[in-house]
């Protein structure tokens, strides 16, 4: 492959009508570099290989560019970051949107925060736990938009995310190949939350299938959601 010069790498976004700038390659550069040296000190993804980097979780994390475009958010939440995915792609890709990566995981937002920082964006991070977080009336419904990716099941992750969005926002889930929709349960959880039906987008990504789970919400969460975590898991919606 050889993802390593900005022509290589604008026609690989290009194929997916992503388009990227000369600043907007070398800070992705910049965070590929960050990334590779920080898998020495902590696991921040399975994936290592410069070239697998580009497609794997900048190319994946930037499929969201036309949904973002799409519905415009002013904030922009990253439900279970990590190593800041999808939030920091999103980030680079959109420089005025409002970004925060939320984790449970003081480390990997330190790693974050460097990657920021390094990187020059303006995005936030949040340290906590997402069940606890959204009850607090400082982030419950305040994000235009939230996105996760490899955090939990469809299920827990409605219940998880849509009471971080204000009515008329949008949540989008990352799915891979394994996606079955009677194990996940994002229809059934939705509906006990009362925001819109699922809609699922297939597509293939560099041969692989993938699929998003997008949820809009036009009616406020239920008070009693999220419930704790451990109920969560033992009972999903
Ligand atoms: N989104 C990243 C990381 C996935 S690993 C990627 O796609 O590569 C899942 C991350 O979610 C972990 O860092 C974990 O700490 C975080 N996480 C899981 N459940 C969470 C919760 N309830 N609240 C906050 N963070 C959570």
């Amino acid at each position: 492959m050889g993802w390593n010069d900005f022509a290589s790498c604008k026609a690989l976004f290009e194929r997916y009508q992503i388009p990227m700038t000369q600043i907007q390659y070398e800070q992705f550069c910049e965070f590929q570099r960050l990334m590779t040296a920080e898998s020495e000190r902590q696991n921040v993804s399975a994936v290592n290989d410069p070239d697998e980097i580009w497609v794997r979780h900048f190319l994946d994390s930037a499929y969201l560019y036309h949904h973002v475009r799409k519905t415009q958010p002013h904030s922009f939440l990253d439900l279970g970051t990590g190593g800041g995915f999808p939030g920091i792609p999103i980030s680079i890709l959109f420089p005025d949107l409002s970004v925060t990566l939320l984790d449970s995981e003081e480390r990997k937002l330190e790693y974050c925060t460097k990657v920021i920082w390094a990187l020059g964006l303006q995005t936030q991070c949040l340290c906590g736990r997402a069940e606890e977080l959204s009850k607090s009336p400082q982030y419950r419904e305040q994000f235009d938009f939230a996105a996760s990716r490899a955090v939990a099941n469809g299920s827990m992750l409605c219940e998880l995310a849509l009471p971080f969005l204000k009515i008329g926002g949008t949540f989008a889930a990352f799915k891979g190949s394994g996606y079955d929709p009677k194990i996940e349960r994002f229809f059934e959880a939705s509906a006990a939350l009362e925001a819109d039906e699922p809609i699922v987008e297939d597509y293939r990504l560099e041969g692989v299938d993938k699929h998003l789970i997008l949820i809009s919400k036009s009616r406020s969460t239920p008070l009693q959601y999220p419930r704790r975590y451990a109920k969560m898991k033992r009972s999903p919606l």
